[in-house]
């Protein structure tokens, strides 16, 4: 049984503590500080990152130093010891996980699945979010859309653990691209009690992103309509109506 707690950090940033047992994992640890806080008297067993931007990263130096761990994520980090690529299968606190590529985000941008007998957990850093995805810094909007897609194919039932709290502030983009959506209306109401109360609003569903983010519903007449008012073609692709999508909550 691995219980999944976040870990705040920064503003918004939540770092994935994994216990099995007495086994520590931490996913995407952009600040030591907040890491050695919640371990305590424990000892990290290791590492998992995502992608190599500082807020997911920056906290590994010190951890490896405390802690002498392996540290599982994409080559192009310095400090990574386990280099993981697209297809891997990993056997990690007594369980089964396996590697999706994800580029779009970051180029490096990796998504980690953990298979458990209560079901799957995906950790997607900053790829999908709870009614939103991650910024193009590096990729293409085709390689985000393709992203996407695959994260969109797992089972209903995963359990999604973005690396940021931005459900609020995605959902209102969300009513704007597809007004009138109930799922959407509703998702708000409970997201603002949730933070109201100062709790995460995480993990999330593949099934409520599936009925409440945009950027998997570039099908949906409303959303066409919505992009095509901000400049998308008539017949535009998935990938254009996407594209449009992600510009638009750009300066949204
Ligand atoms: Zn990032």
């Amino acid at each position: 049984m691995i219980t999944i707690r976040p870990i705040p950090a920064f503003n918004d940033n939540y770092i994935w503590h994994l216990q099995s047992e007495d086994q520590h994992w931490v996913v995407d640890p952009g600040d030591a500080g907040p890491v050695f806080k919640a371990l305590g008297n424990s000892k990290l067993a290791g590492i998992l990152l995502t992608h190599h931007h500082p807020d997911h990263t920056g906290g590994v130096p010190a951890l490896v130093q405390a802690y002498d761990c392996p540290v599982y994520g994409p080559a192009t980090i310095a400090q990574v010891t386990h280099p993981l690529t697209d297809g891997d299968q990993l056997s990690l606190m007594d369980h089964q996980w396996e590697v999706m590529a994800v580029p779009g985000h970051t180029l490096d941008h990796i998504a980690l699945v953990l298979h458990t007998d209560e079901g799957q957990h995906l950790f997607c850093g900053d790829t999908l979010f709870a009614a939103g995805c991650g910024r193009l810094f590096e990729g293409t909007p085709e390689q985000m859309f393709q992203s996407l897609t695959h994260l969109a194919e797992l089972p209903a039932d995963t359990r999604v653990y973005c690396a940021h709290e931005y459900t609020l502030s995605n959902l209102k983009f969300a009513l704007a691209a597809e007004p009138g959506n109930p799922a959407i209306e509703a998702r708000m109401a409970s997201a603002s009690r949730i933070r109201a109360e100062n709790h995460p609003t995480l993990p999330s569903t593949i099934g409520i992103e599936l009925a409440t983010n945009p950027f998997l519903r570039t099908e949906s007449p409303v959303i066409r309509a919505q992009a095509r008012s901000q400049g998308a073609s008539t017949n535009g692709s998935p990938v254009e109506i996407f594209a449009t999508l992600r510009r638009w909550k750009d300066t949204f």
